[in-house]
């Protein structure tokens, strides 16, 4: 550990870098080896006080910036992240373990949905319509909300902040941002290129710490009309009943339990390849992984054969070496976790066909690894067909035809992602309609969403909400209708323009 590298970090408020108001801090460690990366501020009530009143002072000129030069702000900010995208991809893969693939991924998403929501400057379209009176005119716009508190995971740490931030600013909000503690560092930097790309100070802030006491008086801070969360189901729950007092606009992203079905008729070579990325990329530490993996029976034994033999020929090690096709989970906790579903399935009756263990030996020791798993022989009711483990597992689960399928993939309390590989289009039209998430895929995997999509899920996913596209602007504008009158006469609607019949 370099004197570097041990650096204590600060909060960001109002263009400003400060210490907790408590001065305690905590540490962020890199998930494949165990060094400390930085110390960063344990904020609490205070330190979020500062922040959201910074960002209320910043809101009252921000929101008069016209949008164009909003998205101006953020078109300089993604072709700064370009120009960072290798550092911020090595940084990445050291703080939160992906390879560097992925890490590249995350990155580009990020530069991705600025310049899409830059873009949105000279859009946010609101509506024109024809008055039921004449000589009126009527229409509707996008209004800014004012202080938007962001509460971001650890596993896209580039991406997700950068989904709520760049339509927040774009819509004329000010933010601030606590997020996740397991990869402070990643926010830092992205913060300093906001600076870099002309942002005013107060207009994004970040305050670190943990969820339960920064994240908690980020929710319930008054000032704060607006709460972006992604991340765990039973936080989106605290959340919410933490924001219903202050009747906020609350928008959640939380976990899925995503399915693969593999018709008889599907490319199977096509199929292992999208299970694999989907199960196993980031360590299956997606909301959108493949858990579940739904089979014909025709076609079962075939699939489990030739999946099985490439999830073990996939190399562990960390994310930033070449050589490396699965890095480390995020923390210890998590690979706890994700050893005690394999538990859970071998007691429920399921058969462990390959993985199972924390993975040792070569350097893995240091670091928090678990081996590619498949279960088969899974039953849909299973706790390990049912539950969000968040790490390399995956259920295969045999099926007898295409209706049981749909049945058995819609058999769960989320609804994030799904998939179906098959060559019948017909089938492929009715999976598209029938299967009840969010995002389907039709011959590929359950992941890999573009910025100008609506992204989110149905049920226990989220509450309605959609990240990214235009649906994005819904969570961070007030609709406002307004009415002009050029009759020089009051006009009264319903009354003034009715034919009233003869008495
Ligand atoms: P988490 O819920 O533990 O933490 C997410 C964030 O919430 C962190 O910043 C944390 O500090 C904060 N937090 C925790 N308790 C809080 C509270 N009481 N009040 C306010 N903030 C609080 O989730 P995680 O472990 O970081 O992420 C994994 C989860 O995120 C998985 O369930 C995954 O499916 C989900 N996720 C969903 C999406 C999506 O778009 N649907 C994307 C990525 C991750």
């Amino acid at each position: 550990m370099s004197a570097v590298e041990a650096r204590v970090f600060g909060n960001y408020i109002g263009g400003e870098w400060v210490d907790a108001a408590g001065g305690e801090t905590f540490e962020s460690l890199n998930p494949a080896t165990g060094e400390l990366l930085g110390a960063f501020p344990r904020s609490g009530a205070t330190d979020v006080d500062r922040a959201v009143a910074a960002a209320k002072a910043a809101w009252e000129d921000w929101r008069l910036v016209p949008a164009p030069k909003r998205g101006d702000v953020l078109f300089r900010f993604a072709r700064l992240l370009e120009g960072e995208k290798d550092e911020l991809t090595r940084l990445m893969s050291r703080e939160m373990g992906k390879v560097l693939a992925e890490a590249g991924g995350d990155v580009q998403e990020a530069i991705d949905m600025s310049v899409y929501m830059a873009g949105e400057g000279r859009r946010l379209f609101g509506q024109t319509t024809p008055s039921e009176l004449r000589d009126k005119f009527n229409m509707s716009v996008r209004m800014p909300v004012g202080v938007v508190g962001a509460i971001t995971p650890w596993n896209f740490p580039i991406a997700i902040p950068a989904w709520k931030i760049a339509p927040a600013l774009v819509c004329g909000n000010t933010v601030v941002l606590k997020p996740a503690e397991d990869t402070p560092l990643l926010a830092e930097r992205f913060v300093e290129l906001f600076a870099e790309a002309g942002l005013p100070p107060g207009v994004l802030n970040v305050v670190h710490g943990f969820g339960e006491e920064a994240g908690d008086a980020l929710v319930r801070h008054p000032d704060v009309p607006v709460i972006t969360f992604t991340g765990a189901r039973e936080t989106g729950v605290a959340i919410t009943k933490a924001a219903a007092d202050g009747l906020k606009h609350v928008h959640l992203e939380l976990g899925g339990k995503n399915a693969i079905i593999v018709m008889e008729d599907a490319d199977l070579d096509l199929a292992v390849e999208g299970i694999l990325w989907s199960a196993f990329g980031t360590s299956g530490q997606r909301c959108t992984a493949a858990s579940r993996v739904i089979v014909h029976e025709a076609v079962y034994d075939a699939l489990a054969g030739k999946l099985v033999r490439e999830a073990e020929a996939m190399r562990l090690g960390p994310g930033w070496e070449e050589s490396t096709d699965v890095g480390p989970v995020i923390n210890r906790a998590a690979l706890e976790k994700i050893h005690g579903y394999t538990q859970v399935g071998v007691d429920e009756g399921a058969r462990l066909l390959t993985g199972g263990e924390i993975a040792g030996g070569n350097g893995l020791d240091r670091g928090f690894f678990y081996r590619p798993t498949v279960f088969g022989d899974v039953d849909p009711e299973m706790r390990i067909a049912q539950e969000e483990i968040f790490g390399p597992t995956t259920a295969l689960i045999r099926v007898r035809d295409f209706d049981e399928a749909i049945r058995v993939a819609n058999g769960i309390r989320y609804g994030l992602s799904s998939a179906i590989f098959t060559r019948d289009i017909n089938r492929a039209f009715r999976a598209m309609r029938d299967l009840a998430t969010g995002i389907t895929y039709v011959n590929a995997g359950t992941t890999g969403a573009e910025v100008h999509l609506p992204f989110g899920g149905t049920k226990d996913t989220g509450n309605g909400h959609r990240e990214a596209g235009q649906a994005a602007l819904d969570v961070f504008t007030e609709w406002k209708s307004l009415y002009v009158d050029y009759s020089g006469r009051l006009q009264r609607a319903q009354i003034d323009n009715v034919e009233h019949p003869a008495p």
